[in-house]
C-alpha cells in the first residue's frame, strides 16, 4: 500500500501545489504515495455552511468548530488505514524535526489538519487524540504551508523517491550535524577557489574535511544541535576523555 496522506483544509485547491513538481510530483504520479485534500467546509451542517464561530471568553478572531472538524476527521479515518497518525499543525505544537519526519515516513502515512483563523476548538483535538506539531517558531496564516513542508520532508524519504539513497544519509540533520558546503565546476569562480582537498581525489581526506566543516558549521550556527551531538559523542564507548 502506498504511503497515504490526507489533508483536511478549507483550501483543498492548495494541494498538491508545490508537491506536484520535482521528486514529490514524480513519485505521486508513479503511485509511490497518495494524497487527497478534503474540504472541511463540505462537513458544515448549517445553511450558511459555517465552519467557525466566535471564541468563548471573547477576544479577536474566530475558532474552527469541533463538530465540523470532527466529521471531517471521521471521514479521513474511514478512507484509509486508521493507524495513520492524526496531526494538527499549530505553532503551539512540538517542533517538527528530522527524527519525527523519519518516523512518519516509515509508517502508513498521516492525516493532517490545517487550521485557519485563531485555530481549532481544543475539544476536538483532545477527543481525537491529535498530535500537535509546529514547523517553526513563527505564526503562519494557515496550516496549509506547514502541511506542504511536512509532506515534502516525508515523501523524499519514501523508498524509490530520492535518486541516490546515500544523499539522505549524508545530509543535514542525518547524523545530528548540519551538512558541509558543496562546490561544483568551475574550480575557480570570481577569484574564489574550491578548497584544494576536494580536487585531490583523496577520499579519506575529503571525508575528514567534510566532517570537520559539518562540525564547524553546526558549532557556529546551532549551539543546541552541537550540545546534543557532543553529548552523544561522549556516550560512545570509543570516546576520548
Ligand atoms: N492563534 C494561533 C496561535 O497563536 O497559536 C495561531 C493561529 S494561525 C493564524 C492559523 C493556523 O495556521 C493555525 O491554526 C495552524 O494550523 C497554522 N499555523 C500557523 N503557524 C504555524 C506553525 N508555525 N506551524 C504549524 N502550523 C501553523
Amino acid at each position: 500500500m502506498a504511503w497515504h496522506a490526507s489533508v483536511l483544509t478549507l483550501f483543498p485547491e492548495m494541494f498538491p501545489g508545490p508537491l506536484g513538481f520535482s521528486l514529490a510530483g514524480k513519485a505521486l504520479r508513479e503511485g509511490r504515495w497518495r494524497l487527497e485534500a478534503t474540504d472541511i467546509r463540505a462537513f458544515a451542517t448549517d445553511r450558511h455552511r459555517s465552519v467557525d464561530d466566535a471564541p468563548f471568553g471573547g477576544g479577536a478572531g474566530m475558532v474552527m468548530r469541533p463538530d465540523v472538524v470532527d466529521a471531517a476527521v471521521g471521514a479521513a479515518l474511514a478512507g484509509g488505514d486508521p493507524a495513520r497518525p492524526l496531526i494538527y499543525l499549530t505553532p503551539r505544537g512540538v517542533l517538527l524535526d528530522q527524527a519525527m519526519v523519519r518516523d512518519l515516513a516509515a509508517g502508513p502515512g498521516c492525516i493532517l489538519l490545517c487550521g485557519r483563523y485563531e485555530g481549532v476548538d481544543q475539544r476536538v483535538i483532545e477527543a481525537r487524540g491529535m498530535r500537535e506539531v509546529s514547523i517553526g517558531d513563527y505564526v503562519l496564516s494557515g496550516g496549509e504551508p506547514a502541511a506542504l513542508v511536512l509532506l515534502d520532508a516525508c515523501v523524499r524519504l519514501l523508498p524509490g523517491v530520492m535518486g541516490l539513497a546515500a544523499s539522505a544519509e549524508e545530509e543535514s540533520h542525518a547524523a545530528g550535524l548540519l551538512e558541509y558546503p558543496h562546490y561544483t565546476r568551475p574550480a575557480e569562480w570570481q577569484g574564489r577557489r574550491v578548497p584544494e582537498v576536494l580536487l585531490s581525489g583523496h577520499h579519506a581526506e575529503v571525508a575528514r574535511w567534510r566532517r570537520a566543516e559539518a562540525e564547524r558549521i553546526t558549532r557556529e550556527r546551532r549551539p543546541d544541535l552541537w550540545a546534543r551531538y557532543e553529548a552523544a559523542r561522549r556516550q560512545r564507548p570509543d570516546a576520548s576523555p
